[in-house]
Parts: C-alpha cells; structure tokens; sequence
C-alpha cells in the first residue's frame, strides 16, 4: 500500500514529489508510456515542456551558460534526450527544465513507474489505481497532475494527414525535411500559436499565422516578436475551412475561411501546425471526479487542492483554466503534497 501516487510527469507531478518525499511519504510517480499513442495524443512522459524550445520565464532560470549545470544536474542515462547544448548563453530549454525538476524529486527518493493510468476506483479507502500494463496499485491518496494536450480543429482532412504535415508540435517536427525552406501555417493566437510561428521561421520560408480573430490572444512580449518577424505573415480574421493534400505528398496547402465576410482564400503550405489550445487530461477517471463545465477538475475549495473525493488532489494544467503556466504548474504541485500530508496525518 503507497502512502501517495502522483499521476503525471510535468512540473505540477515533479514538484508534487519533491514536497511528499522530503516529508518522507516516499511518493510512486506513475510518469505516462513511451508510446505512439501517447505521441499521437500528446501525453508523452515529462509533459508539455518537453515539447518546448526556451523558456524565459521561470524564477531562478536566466539566459546564462548553463551547460555545465546541466551536464553535472541531470545524470547521464537522462541527458540523451535532451538536445545538445552549446556553451552559449542562452535560456534553460523545456525539456532540460522538466529533466532537472524531475532529477531532484528522484534524488529525495522518489520511486518512478513508466506507465499509463486507464482506470481508478476512488469509491473506498485504499483507492486503486489501474494501468496500461494491467498493475494495479493501492494507495492512502492520490494526486492527479496529468496535464493537458493539443486540441485539434475536427476537420475530416487534418485527421487524413495527422504526421504527413499535420503537427501539434512544431519542436518536435519542425525541422522534418518537408518542412525546409517551405511556407507553413500556425492555426490560433495564443501564446503557443506565436511561439511556434517564430520557431517554424527559422525552418520555412515563410509563416502563415492565421488566427479567427483581429487581435492575438498572446501576451504582448511573444506577440510584437511575431509581429516584427519578417517572415511571418498575420491572417486576421481567418478560419480553416480544409486542408488540402494528396496521398503522395501529403498536406500541399489549406483552403480558408473569413470571420468577417472576405473572400475565401487558398494558399500553398507544405504543413499546418494547429495551436489552438489545450485539453485537461481526464479521460482515465471515467466521470468518478467531479469536472467544472470546461471539462478540467474541479476544486470545491477554490484555492485548495482537494477535489470531489477527499484524500484525491488536483495539481498544474489539469485543474487550472486560468493561469496554466509551468511555475502555476509547480506551486500547486507543492501545495497538493502539502494537502496530502495533511490529509494522511488526519485520517490514516
Ligand atoms: P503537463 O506538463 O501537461 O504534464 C502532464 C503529463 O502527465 C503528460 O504529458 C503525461 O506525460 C502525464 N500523463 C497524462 N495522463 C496520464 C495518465 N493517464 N497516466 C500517467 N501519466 C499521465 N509555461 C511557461 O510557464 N513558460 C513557457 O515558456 C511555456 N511554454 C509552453 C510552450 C508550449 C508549446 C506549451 C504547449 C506550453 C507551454 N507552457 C509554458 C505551459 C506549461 O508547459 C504548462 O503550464 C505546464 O507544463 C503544465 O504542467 P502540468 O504538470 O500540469 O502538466
Ligand atoms: P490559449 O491561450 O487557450 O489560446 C488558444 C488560441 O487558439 C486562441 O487564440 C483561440 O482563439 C484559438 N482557438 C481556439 N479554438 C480555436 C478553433 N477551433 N479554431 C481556431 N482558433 C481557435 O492556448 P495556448 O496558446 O496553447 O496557451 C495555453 C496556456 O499555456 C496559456 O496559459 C499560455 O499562457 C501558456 N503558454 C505560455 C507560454 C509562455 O509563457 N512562453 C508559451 C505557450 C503557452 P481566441 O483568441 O479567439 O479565443
């Protein structure tokens, strides 16, 4: 029987952790699989950082030469996959972020399992948790900080091209060879939606943000970047009504529509990456969590971690239609660690 099982392998889980095991709770992290259907859906291990390049906003980490923290922080088994990394000052990247976070919680004793939750049984005290690998695990309490993935816009011909230049990542496809020197779209307005603008740039030959509305939803900072960046190009007010393509080439271009009564218009593209936000990873609980009405756990004491069921917490992303941001992430995470100490002193 575990005292705590942290479902989820961002920063939320990874601090979540690092709090229960220096309380000595000696916390099982179950991280998510290295799977093609993880891929496909977005919950890869380590979480949405992991599919990121710099990350300039989280306290402690400033543009610096931290090649060699890394390469003595993060033990050697882990930094392959990390990209190589330069002596250059520059930002931490997400993955090395992620990495380094979930390092510390394992250097506390942190116990890790590579697995799937499917299924969880939070009607009596032990809970039970069910895995991809048919494990099933009992626990005192749990907290759930699965994140959240990629949206797709539901259009019969993304599904057809999904990785033949449909993407949800432009880190990790981006610099696929279809991609050179070749002009490419971003779906959304948002902060992922200008960032992977920017990213794809140094890639294609131009990019095409098209966004459904006449002002971005992202932050001033990643906005005026991409709106300074020569080679990106703005369609405002502009929906995508199909993408085109054919089954030797894949996506070869996309049709548009407008918000406000333009012509629509076609336009030559080699990929279509979709940012158009994200969705709160809950499919595993089957309904036996209470969820708000944007489908993300509810917390019934607002600032608190509990949820519907005492004894299960809600961390990072996955109970957060606000802020949803890495540092966010961690600080519930701290504080689902600290409700689940709590909770294990008072009724266990
Ligand atoms: P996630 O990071 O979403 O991780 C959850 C993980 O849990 C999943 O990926 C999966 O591995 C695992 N999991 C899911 N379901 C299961 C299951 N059933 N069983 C086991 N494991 C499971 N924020 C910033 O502050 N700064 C940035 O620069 C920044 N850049 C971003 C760039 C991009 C492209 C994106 C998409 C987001 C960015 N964010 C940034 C937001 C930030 O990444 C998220 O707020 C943060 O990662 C949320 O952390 P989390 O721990 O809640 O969950
Ligand atoms: P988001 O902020 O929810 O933005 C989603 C964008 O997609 C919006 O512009 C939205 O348009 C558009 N959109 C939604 N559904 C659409 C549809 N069906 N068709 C066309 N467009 C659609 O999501 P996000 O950009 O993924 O960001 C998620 C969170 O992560 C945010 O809190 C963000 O701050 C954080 N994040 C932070 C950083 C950073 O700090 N560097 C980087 C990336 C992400 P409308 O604007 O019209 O609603």
């Amino acid at each position: 029987m575990e005292n705590l099982i942290i479902i989820g392998s961002g920063p939320a889980g990874w601090t979540a952790a690092i709090y229960a095991a220096r309380a000595s709770l000696s916390p099982l992290v179950i991280e998510g699989a290295l799977t093609q259907e993880n891929q496909e859906k977005g919950t890869l291990p380590m979480g949405q950082l992991a599919t990121t390049t710099e990350v300039e906003n989280f306290p402690g980490f400033p543009a610096g030469d931290l090649s060699s923290f890394i390469s003595t922080a993060i033990p050697e088994d882990r930094r392959i996959m990390l990209n190589p990394r330069d002596s250059s000052p520059s930002p931490v990247a997400g993955p090395e972020l992620v990495e380094l976070i979930r390092t510390q919680a394992v250097s506390f004793g942190t116990r890790v399992v590579s697995d799937d939750v499917v299924d969880v049984d939070f009607e009596h005290s032990p809970f039970k948790l069910i895995s991809a690998s048919g494990s099933v695990y009992e626990t005192k309490t749990v907290i759930i900080a699965t994140g959240a993935s990629a949206q797709y816009l539901g259009l019969p011909s993304e599904q057809s091209y999904k990785n033949r230049g449909v993407s949800a990542c432009a880190v990790c496809d981006g610099a696929l060879p279809r991609y050179r020197n070749k002009p490419i779209a971003v779906v959304g307005g948002g902060d992922t939606a200008v960032e992977e603008a920017e990213y794809l740039a140094k890639y294609g030959s131009k990019v095409y943000l098209i966004h459904r509305r006449g002002q971005l939803r992202a932050s001033k900072i990643l906005a005026d970047r991409a709106m300074a960046n020569p080679k990106i190009e703005i369609l405002w007010n502009r929906t995508v009504a199909e993408i085109l393509g054919d089954d030797l080439q894949g996506v070869t271009g996309v049709r548009l529509d407008s918000t406000v009564g333009d012509k629509p218009l076609s336009l030559a593209v080699s990929g279509v990456f979709i940012a158009i936000g994200h969705r709160p990873n809950v499919e595993f609980l089957h309904g036996k969590i209470a969820l708000t009405e944007a489908g993300y756990i509810a917390k019934p004491r607002g600032f608190c971690t509990e949820t519907s069921v005492p004894g299960i917490f809600a961390a990072g992303d996955v109970a957060d239609e606000h802020y949803r941001q890495a540092i966010t992430a961690a600080a519930s995470g701290c504080m689902a660690a600290l409700d689940a100490e709590r909770y294990i002193a008072a009724n266990c």
